[in-house]
């Protein structure tokens, strides 16, 4: 892939099915599946252009990104936010024209935008510090997004909604938003269940409802954390891991929602 670096092709292997909750996301991508086809081209429809993903981080963001492109059986761009900025006079400009052009040509396909904020936060009328080619470049993705032509379907995903510009938000860039939040105790079992199984466990010898409830405000990578954290502790003792092993597990992590309530109170 020539693109200087600037984007890293993602293998697939990820499908809907591996996300736990997530559900209207969920059903949003199946749903708009068959307006990726040919079938949907010729019948007039526009290509679906892209979503916007917001959430705290670990509530599986990169994962549905993947399972996006799995669903619609698409290769995967993952495009480094922070290497389009920076260089010589010009060159941030340069980079995103590589950028569109390389997608483009492979299109269809998906495009990953992880932490889309970094690149562009402040970019949006005034505020800018870096002579204007952040806004610059910011200009050019947003009609980029508002016209493009090819196939290329864009995932952005972001931390703080705070931090994007509005222009994001503004109707025909992407076709839907999606907040996406701590699991619920439904959600967090549906996550148990996939986590368990994804390393190689039965999720019956574990009993995913219990261990929902035990694991109030963790996030999906917090719960796959313990899991593995669960699994060291049994191989360290040369055995299979146990409902305890994954108590004890849990027990050790503090979840970012409680540490990020914390420093609101303080
Ligand atoms: P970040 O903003 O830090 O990139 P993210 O929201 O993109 O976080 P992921 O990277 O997708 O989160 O999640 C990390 C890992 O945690 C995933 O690879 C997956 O193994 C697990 N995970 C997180 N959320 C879920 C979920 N909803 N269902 C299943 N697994 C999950």
């Amino acid at each position: 892939l020539k693109s200087g670096g600037l984007l890293e092709v993602i293998e697939a292997g990820t499908g809907l099915d591996d996300i736990g909750g997530l559900d209207e996301l969920k059903r949003w991508l199946s749903g708009r599946r068959r307006a990726f086809g040919t079938a949907a081209r010729s019948y007039g429809l526009p290509a679906p252009k892209g979503l916007l993903i917001v959430g705290i981080p670990g509530t599986g963001k990169s994962l549905t990104a993947k399972a996006a492109a799995g669903a619609l059986q698409l290769p995967l761009l993952r495009l480094d936010m922070g290497r389009v900025f920076g260089g010589i006079v010009g060159q941030s400009e340069a980079n995103l024209r590589t950028v569109i052009q390389t997608t483009e040509a492979i299109a269809p396909c998906v495009l990953w935008i992880d932490e889309i904020e970094k690149g562009f936060a402040g970019s949006s009328s005034g505020g800018s510090t870096d002579g204007g080619t952040s806004s610059r470049v910011f200009g050019s993705f947003l009609s980029w997004m508002q016209e493009k032509q090819k196939p290329v379907f864009v995932v952005a995903t972001a931390n703080d909604v705070s931090q994007l510009p509005p222009e994001f938000l503004r109707k025909g860039r992407f076709d839907e938003l999606f907040f996406v939040d701590l699991p619920d105790a439904r959600e967090r079992a549906h996550i148990w269940d996939i986590v368990i199984e994804r390393h190689g466990r039965n999720p019956t010898d574990f009993d995913p409802v219990v261990l929902a409830r035990a694991s109030e405000s963790f996030t999906g990578a917090e719960i796959e954390a313990a899991f593995i954290d669960a699994l060291h502790t049994a191989f360290d003792n040369d055995r299979e891991p146990t409902m305890a092993d994954v108590g004890e597990a849990m027990g050790r992590i503090v979840p970012l929602a409680q540490l990020m309530d914390g420093k609101i109170a303080a």
